[in-house]
């Protein structure tokens, strides 16, 4: 049977454009790729880069702060958020730019519009056209959930934040995760005055020390939160969003949810063609990221696996690698570490001391401290590393780092646990000093 291409990728995000450039560039597949929106995808154009820009911007008054200590006279000014848009604008243009030429320059066929499955080798795009393939790839990622209530129409997702008018003067911010918290430091970094409600404690599914140290050092900086609370409804007044949550209503300019993410599967006919899906919509796949029909894989935010771009690009690439280039390899979901890009910033690879200690005996290491740079300049801003250790195999199960550039240190980090480094290695590796990672070789004793 003859196809009109080997792959059909549906989505132009970080899984999908890597795994088309890989099966058309190196393994000279004939593929194409539909992507409905911009490409570049959630990373690229509403996610990991316009935010690390923005927590860059909202740095500045921090590090202005910081000059203050060290003897410089020196006064940050106005934000001008309109100003710092457009420049945003045209980066994310520049990159999308980039993108689409990675995708061109490998061979791929880019379709600027949505395909939905219309069988296990066929795709429509949104123009009518009928396209065959040998495989189909779905990586369509996920979009953000809002829960229902009276006056859900009202609020703002992580979608909206990037193309603000204007900065609200009081932001109420619905959610405890990832992007909840990011955002809370985004924004009052920006000098928005904030306020999270949450049902639970804030990044409940983190270690609980670690989360605890982020969520003081968020309040310390004026974030307000309040914990068990979930929205009634909110109602437009003249004074702005009237929010209801339990026996309170407070009044904000714009309310912005971030109560995660859900698989973006509705309408793409899958369950049409025969492809099994989780309850929340998910795309259900087996290691090589197959669906339980032959023909069609996916890969990324869609399966909800672990919902993070490093993960989506390599899962992307092992499929291209398996199906196109005869190199049969299956994503390791082992020991991913990742950072939340609050103020410190918050680095975590493994297990939790909560959820080590359900499983095994376990030695905890830990000290926090004010780092000799905040310390110098009068900041209480205190920084936490900690490692969960096991005591069978003295393994390092978990290390969790709250600190400034926390995200860069738990990438090296993160090196040595996957090599299956034990606490001892750790130990016999030799200090760098002075420096806040160093505590991760010189801790003596357990503390628990
Ligand atoms: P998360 O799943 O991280 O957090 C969702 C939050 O919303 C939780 O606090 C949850 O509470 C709360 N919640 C969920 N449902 C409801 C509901 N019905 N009513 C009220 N509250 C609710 O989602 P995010 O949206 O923050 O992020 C989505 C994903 O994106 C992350 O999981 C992550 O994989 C990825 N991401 C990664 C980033 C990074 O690597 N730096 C940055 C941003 C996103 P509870 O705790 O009680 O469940």
């Amino acid at each position: 049977m003859s196809f009109d291409y080997d792959l059909f990728v549906i989505g132009g995000g970080s899984g999908g454009v890597r795994a088309a450039r890989i099966a058309a560039g190196e393994y000279g597949a004939r593929v194409a790729l539909a992507e409905e929106y911009r490409m570049g995808g959630t990373c690229v154009i509403r996610g990991c880069v316009p935010k690390k820009l923005m927590v860059y911007a909202s740095s500045v008054p921090t590090m202005a702060e910081e000059a203050r200590g060290y003897g410089w006279s020196t006064e940050v000014g106005r934000f001008d958020w309109q100003a710092f848009r457009a420049k945003l604008e045209a980066e994310l243009n520049r990159l999308e730019a980039i993108y689409r030429k990675g995708q061109t320059g490998a061979g791929v066929t880019v379709h600027d519009q949505r395909a939905t499955v219309i069988g296990p080798h066929e795709v429509r795009l949104a123009d009518g056209t009928e396209i065959s393939a040998k495989h189909i790839l779905v990586a369509v990622g996920d979009v953000p959930f809002v829960p229902e209530f009276e006056g859900r129409e009202h609020v703002l997702t992580s979608n909206d934040m990037f193309k603000l008018d204007a900065l609200p003067r009081r932001l109420l911010i619905v959610g405890g995760g990832y992007i909840a918290v990011e955002f809370a430091c985004i924004m009052e970094g920006l000098g928005v005055q904030v306020t999270v409600w949450n049902r639970s404690p804030l990044m409940r599914y983190f270690d609980r020390e670690c989360a605890d140290l982020v969520t003081e050092q968020m309040q310390a900086r004026g974030i307000a939160t309040r914990i068990g609370v979930t929205v009634d409804r909110v109602r437009k007044t003249a004074e702005g969003l009237a929010v209801t949550g339990g026996e309170s209503t407070e009044t904000f300019d714009a309310v912005l949810y971030a109560t995660g993410r859900v698989p973006n599967t509705k309408g793409l006919g899958l369950d049409a063609a025969g492809i099994k899906l989780a309850v929340n919509g998910a795309v259900m796949v087996d290691d090589w990221s197959q669906t339980n029909v032959p023909s069609i894989y996916a890969v990324g935010d869609v399966t909800d696996r672990i919902a993070l771009t490093p993960v989506a690009i390599r899962e992307g690439h092992a499929f291209a690698d398996t199906v196109f280039g005869a190199r049969p390899r299956r994503m390791d979901h082992d020991l991913v570490p990742s950072a939340v890009f609050t103020r410190p910033e918050f680095g975590t690879c493994g297990l939790t001391e909560e959820i080590a200690r359900a499983q095994e005996e376990i030695e905890v290491y830990a000290t926090s401290f004010r780092p000799m740079r905040s310390s110098f300049a009068g900041s209480p801003d205190k920084v936490l590393m900690k490692l969960v250790v096991s005591k069978a195999t003295r393994k390092v199960l978990g290390c969790h780092i709250v600190a400034p550039d926390a995200g860069e240190m738990i990438q090296l980090a993160a090196i040595a646990m996957k090599m299956g480094a034990t606490k001892e290695q750790f130990d016999a590796t030799c200090a760098v000093h002075p420096t806040m990672a160093e505590e991760l070789v010189t801790l003596r004793k357990p503390v628990r």
